[in-house]
């Protein structure tokens, strides 16, 4: 059984290392950064694994890594004390992918095949193959914690696969030793490797040696006073934990004792990863005890729409040999939850009133997220609301503003806060629903999301004032005189309900429209034409249950008075013009499925207006 065994990467795996063997990128440097969050990794769940009370294999190995560069031989070799890998391990751990954004990530990667995505190779599970991008030949020797394992070896040059092979006598944990490719071999050297590994190495809570040199000196960041740290180590700690280059839009270092002790620094992404497609992120905010790694990424530390920071959390009302599996339904957590979601928060909220500029690049980023808890967290709903930015009518494109400060705005007897949802600005402005609201200089929230409408729905008032839909308004404009007596409307009404019969549920004449001739209204009281599009989109409402509008028309606009006139000495003609009337008021509301019959009829009307008389 003392066989070398060849085995072949998993397709993903080997895209990959194609990838990252074929490329040349600048950033090479973020291996050691991988390889030493591995180690870390690995020696964290044996410390854990120790203060849960279980059987390791040679208990008494100090935990550290060790690095040792040797130029003659052109060789990088890091050792770590950790839990060490089986050889099942090794197969599952270092020949598949499991993270579900992997797939999505390959694609960005070999379309881009930019530094940046790159960079990001630790956020997806593949952090170990960036050790290909400056190694002609990878060797794994580990023994697993685990007491009646033994050694095993990996090997592989990243192209034909990967072997492995027993190997005696080897002490608990990992060793790597990368061959390092001749455009690489200043790694082989000591000063080249320290550089790097001076960076993260603060933030790794074990020693770490460098040709038998301690490199760094064992303290976590969050627990020193804050005036005390560089902004430069905040950033570098980042790196490290976020795997991610590009300096963090904003971070939170707090410290609290009650109603938990809680010290945690919580970073802002600069860039939403799953608006770049690849995949619903996972939360990456390690939970700590006293500096003790309880759990990484921990899960249900925060709530779901959180998933986009970074960072850490140490609470020392945490027992320290609680399980990974009692954790999930502890109330402890449930407090710990809370009282994070709510701090952070706080924090954004004063982050947009002290610095708008940055908030605003934060909004920006990650305001699908804001908007997915405003739906779907009740308990911290009011808080959220507080911090989402829509453009409105009343400010230039591009400028937001928060529903507090429009409600600072609302006119007198102004009752409702008003938004009105479109594809872009300008539709939006163009929009015959805004017309009564220009009028009576009420301002309307834009929102060219379908999110948006969601929001909107789900919130249903601000500050004690409902959300209405600018289309569901009761909005009165009273001076309007001229256009057509209410008797003469009342007759045009009936005639068009005639015309139109089930394709309509009522035509009543409008009192809030100045520029249009007509617009169509949802006939369901809690529904918007936005909505509709979206649910249909969504096939929640088939196409069995028509649509139900009302029909609004303007009777002092020009089309609407001829019409009334033209239905008296030519009814058929009217008929076709009213039809037409209401296909366009369908087109602007999004509700017409066939414009075709719209384009049909509009020829026919044209073909008259220019026949000979
Ligand atoms: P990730 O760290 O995100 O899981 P990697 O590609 O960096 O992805 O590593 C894959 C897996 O290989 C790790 O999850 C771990 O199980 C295993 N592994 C890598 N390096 C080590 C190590 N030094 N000791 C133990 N296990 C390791
Ligand atoms: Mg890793």
């Amino acid at each position: 059984m003392s066989q070398k065994q060849h085995h072949t990467f998993q397709a993903e795996i080997q895209r990959v290392l194609d990838i990252v063997i074929h490329s040349l990128y600048t950033d090479r440097d973020i291996f050691l950064r991988e390889l030493i969050s591995n180690a870390a990794d690995a020696l964290e769940k044996l410390r854990f694994l120790q203060s849960s009370g279980q059987p390791v294999h040679q208990p008494e190995t100090a935990l550290g890594i060790q690095l040792t560069t040797d130029d003659k031989a052109l060789t990088l070799t890091l050792v770590d004390t950790g839990v060490g890998m089986t050889r099942d391990d090794l197969v599952e751990n270092l020949g598949t992918i499991a993270h579900s954004g992997s797939k999505a990530f390959l694609e960005k990667l070999s379309e881009a095949k930019e530094k940046t995505s790159l960079n990001l190779i630790g956020q997806f599970g593949v952090g170990f193959y960036s050790a290909f991008m400056v190694a002609t030949k990878v060797e794994v020797f580990t023994r697993s914690h685990q007491p009646d394992e033994t050694g095993w070896l990996w090997t592989s040059d990243g192209a034909g696969g990967y072997d492995i092979e027993p190997a005696a006598d080897l002490p608990r944990g990992t060793r790597i030793v990368l061959h390092l490719k001749e455009e690489a071999k200043d790694y082989a050297e000591s000063w080249q490797v320290q550089q790097t590994v001076k960076r993260y190495s603060n933030f790794v809570p074990f020693p770490i040696k460098l040709n038998d040199t301690a490199v760094n000196t064992v303290q976590a960041l969050w627990t020193r006073p804050k005036a005390e740290i560089k902004d430069e180590e905040y950033k570098e700690f980042y790196e490290f934990i976020g795997h991610d280059s590009d300096a963090p839009l904003a971070r939170l270092h707090f410290t609290t004792d009650a109603p938990l002790s809680i010290q945690a620094i919580l970073f802002v992404p600069s860039r939403n990863s799953e608006a770049l497609g690849l995949g619903k992120s996972e939360s990456e905010v390690n939970l700590h005890c006293r500096k003790i790694l309880i759990q990484a990424k921990a899960k249900d530390l925060f709530p779901e729409w959180l998933r986009f920071l970074k960072g850490v959390v140490d609470s020392e009302d945490l027992p320290l040999n609680i399980s990974r599996e009692s954790m999930q339904d502890s109330a402890l957590l449930r407090r710990l939850n809370r009282a994070l979601t709510g701090r952070f928060i706080k924090f954004l909220a004063e982050l947009s009133d002290k610095d708008p500029e940055t908030y605003a690049k934060v909004y920006q980023a990650h305001h699908r997220f804001l908007k997915e808890g405003a739906i779907t967290d009740y308990d911290h709903r009011d808080g959220l609301s507080k911090l989402l930015r829509f453009e409105s009518s009343l400010e230039p494109k591009d400028k937001t503003t928060s529903l507090a400060d429009y409600v600072l705005r609302m006119k007198e007897g102004q009752k409702e806060i008003y938004h009105l949802s479109a594809p872009n600005r300008e539709t939006a402005e163009a929009s015959p629903y805004l017309e009564a609201f220009k009028a009576l200089g009420y301002e309307v929230l834009f929102s060219f999301e379908p999110v948006d409408e969601f929001v909107f729905n789900h919130l249903n008032e601000f500050d004690g004032k409902p959300l209405k839909p600018a289309e569901k308004a009761d909005l009165k404009l009273d001076d309007q005189t001229g256009g057509l007596s209410e008797d003469d409307a009342r007759q045009l009404a009936s005639f068009v309900k005639e015309t139109l019969g089930d394709r309509v549920n009522e035509v009543v004449t409008s009192k809030r429209l100045v520029g249009s001739p007509a617009v169509v209204v949802d006939a369901d009281e809690f529904t918007t034409a936005t909505m509709r599009r979206l649910m249909r989109a969504m096939k929640q409402d088939t196409e069995t249950t028509p649509v139900k509008v009302n029909l609004e028309l303007n009777p002092r606009h020009p089309i609407v008075v001829g019409l009334a006139q033209l239905r008296t000495t030519d009814a058929a003609l009217a008929g076709k013009v009213a039809e037409q009337v209401f296909d366009s008021a369908r087109l602007t509301a999004g509700l017409l499925d066939n414009p075709q019959i719209l384009l049909q009829r509009m020829n026919e009307l044209l073909e008259r207006m220019v026949a000979p008389r």
